[in-house]
């Protein structure tokens, strides 16, 4: 198949092939079209694999529909991977003037929380930072109010680390009705248990 054939925008495959990918990898092949459609999904999907554009193409297919911030929240365990998704996203969103934020450890906060403020269409957190954040400052929460997709990247390493409280804190600050978008290299127990929490009935991919 082509990025076309997925039923990506016409702006969105051009983004694909200046980047220099031909065709989808087999996650995104399986999870964009289900994205599209408006499934939860779990993809079980290793680092190289193509599972960061397998999220970020459909989430900003939908968002230049209807562009309205913050639209995604995407929270992922380390600063350095939290970087490099938001390189991907300003890289494949470079035409749609993107608003992306990283929301990570380390930086100063006021200013995270002003940036916050300005409602970026895209959030990438790490779950401490994200959670300190909501709980800290009482006009954050309102800021995810609207969120259209939860991301959950390197799920099972998020869960490993033991952010189960700072998940839930993002859980309840987002509404019940987005998409959540779960990618993880393995199949945990803690992962179920995650999926329970999150989501209705997901779709689910398996390299
Ligand atoms: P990821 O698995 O998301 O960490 O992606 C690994 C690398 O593969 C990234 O540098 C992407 O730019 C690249 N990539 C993603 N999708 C494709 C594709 N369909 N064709 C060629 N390269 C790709």
């Amino acid at each position: 198949s082509t990025f076309a054939d997925l039923g990506l925008a016409e702006w969105a495959v051009q983004a694909c092939k200046e980047l220099g990918m031909r065709r989808p990898t087999p996650v995104q092949h399986h999870c964009i079209p289900r994205i599209l459609a408006g499934d939860d999904v779990l993809g079980l999907a290793q680092t190289g694999s193509g599972k960061t554009a397998a999220f970020a193409l459909p989430i900003l297919h939908r968002l230049a529909e209807d562009p309205f911030g913050v639209f995604a929240l995407v929270v992922t365990p380390t600063r350095e991977l939290a970087y490099q998704l938001a390189e991907q996203f300003r890289a494949l969103g470079s035409c749609l003037h993107l608003r992306c934020a990283v929301v990570v450890g380390g930086m100063d906060m006021i200013n995270q929380a002003q940036t916050l403020m300005q409602r970026p269409h895209v959030v990438i957190a790490t779950p401490g930072r994200v959670k300190v954040l909501l709980e800290q400052n009482p006009d954050i929460p309102a800021v995810f109010a609207r969120t259209k997709f939860l991301v959950l990247d390197e799920a099972d390493r998020v869960l490993d680390v033991g952010f189960e409280e700072e998940l839930r804190v993002v859980f309840q600050c987002l509404p019940k009705n987005r998409q959540t978008l779960l990618f993880s290299a393995t199949m945990t127990s803690d992962l179920q248990t995650l999926l329970e929490l999150s989501s209705n009935k997901a779709y689910f991919y398996e390299a």
